[in-house]
């Protein structure tokens, strides 16, 4: 048998085109792209593009297998808050390892799951709680889209079926949620598996025409769900939104107007709010949750990314006691049977609590204003340059548009800014040609002054590059 593995592994090398004539065969990077298939990615790229070895990650930088450094300007996919490798979550999980590593949670509780529940309805001022666990973003999503459609049918109301979603939103890409995304890229291969979603207008404030405001784009884009609200209420579960800012759709930021027209609209007609916040919560936008801004709450709280401090898989959602109390039977079939073997692991929960520690012991969300005040400071210049649009920033999220006219070149500009960027000694990945910051909370004056020198300078380089046609 193992001659036969063997030999297929041979054959399968022969086949890939590998950088090994760059590399020896047995380094990290060969044995990844044989072994792994990576996230998000075309394979293929990688015969031009190398992949990084990652060694190690300390603070705000993470290292490579020889011991180069990059910053990492997006915290991983927008999960890490306080750094990697941070001695508090570290202690909390070496002690939450040395007392319960798991246990299922269905007949069983534990102190982490509880002690989180609590502690996260107390972020919504006791407005939401009756925390319904996962292990990603895509399970929460579809965790309240099964929830916000089962509410209905046991509520008389089975008619109450369909979903909406806002043009370019993200909501991830399992089966379910890849119905609530409209990124075509993501989307398109499984047009036929997915059901349709309603999708309205994006409240994105690029989209202003001149003497408009942020808020004029948001009445706008609210005209359209009062329209399809007028039409369809009847027929309508819930609607999705990521708010403030869509962060998939290339940092589409929004005024928080839009939220309180949004929960006007959802009281009128009976249909749920449900809140994306996986990629806003927890700070990102200057406020503790990003609904904060707009003085409203959701029906429905979806939370991932940060909420474990970027250590675990870990995802939440979070709802009103109303949802609740209509599951509240002795019918199971009314009951929500929803699970996942690993729901409210202890490891993940103890390095959410510990996160949520250092919130309570330090101010974070006002030395984020100051952190966040000067990298924008540092970036100012972009403002004045043609080939940049709409410099834009919320909270700790920093973005602008690089206006590249060619098509190839703006085809290949976020691989190419990329790996300029990593060169410059930052981890940076441009979504489209949009470029964004969204870097931990550690940052010191030194590492905003270099992030944004990178930024900058491998914005240049990029726009300079000649393109082969
Ligand atoms: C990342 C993201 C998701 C999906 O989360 P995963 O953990 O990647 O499944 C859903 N919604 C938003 C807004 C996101 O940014």
């Amino acid at each position: 048998m193992q001659g036969v593995s063997a030999s297929r592994r041979a054959e399968s090398a022969r086949t890939m085109s590998l950088p090994s004539d760059t590399l020896p065969s047995d380094s990290l990077v060969v044995r990844s792209l044989r072994a792994v298939w990576h996230p998000c990615t075309q394979m293929k790229h990688h015969e031009e593009t190398p992949l990084l070895p990652i060694a190690r990650g300390a603070g705000a930088w993470l290292y490579d297998a020889d011991g180069r450094r990059y910053l990492d300007g997006i915290s991983s996919w927008w999960v890490n808050l306080f750094g990697h490798a941070n001695p508090a979550i570290n202690a909390a999980l070496v002690d939450q390892l040395a007392t319960l590593e798991h246990a299922m949670l269905a007949g069983c509780t534990h102190e982490p799951a509880v002690a989180l529940a609590e502690r996260l309805s107390a972020r919504t001022g006791g407005a939401l709680g009756h925390a319904f666990f996962a292990s990603d973003g895509a399970s929460a999503v579809e965790i309240a889209l099964k929830m916000s459609f089962h509410f209905w049918r046991n509520a008389g109301r089975a008619g109450k079926r369909e979903f909406v979603c806002v043009r370019h939103g993200y909501h991830g890409e399992t089966l379910g949620a890849l119905g609530v995304t409209d990124v075509a890229l993501f989307r398109d291969a499984y047009g036929p598996l997915l059901r349709q979603a309603h999708c309205v207008a994006s409240p994105d404030a690029r989209q202003a025409m001149p003497g408009e405001t942020a808020a004029d784009v948001a009445a706008r884009a609210l005209s359209d769900v009062a329209a399809l609200f007028e039409q369809r209420g009847a027929s309508i579960a819930a609607i999705i939104v990521e708010p403030l800012v869509q962060c998939a759709a290339g940092m589409a930021m929004h005024d928080p107007a839009y939220l309180n027209g949004l929960r006007t609209l959802c009281d009128r007609h009976d249909v749920h709010l449900i809140a994306d916040e996986i990629a806003v919560g927890f700070g990102r936008t200057g406020s503790f949750f990003a609904h904060e801004q707009a003085g409203i709450r959701p029906d429905f709280l979806c939370l991932s990314k940060g909420i474990s401090g970027g250590y675990l898989p870990l995802s939440v959602v979070l709802s009103r006691g109303a949802i609740h109390d209509a599951f509240h039977d002795d019918d199971v079939a009314r009951g929500f049977l929803h699970s996942h073997s690993y729901t409210g692991n202890p490891l993940a929960c103890r390095a959410a609590l510990a996160t949520l520690d250092l919130f309570d012991e330090h101010d974070v969300l006002a030395a984020n204003r100051v952190r966040f005040d000067a990298l924008a400071t540092a970036l100012d210049s972009l403002a004045e340059r043609s080939d940049v649009a709409h410099p834009r920033r919320c909270g700790g999220i920093l973005a602008f548009d690089a206006v590249v006219d060619d098509a190839r070149a703006a085809g290949s500009f976020a691989r190419r800014y990329a790996r300029h960027a990593l060169a410059l000694g930052a981890l940076l990945r441009p979504i489209g040609r949009t470029v964004y910051l969204m870097p931990p909370y550690v940052l010191d004056e030194e590492e905003i002054a270099m992030l944004a020198s990178a930024t900058i300078a491998a914005l240049d380089r990029t726009l300079a590059e000649q393109i082969e046609r």
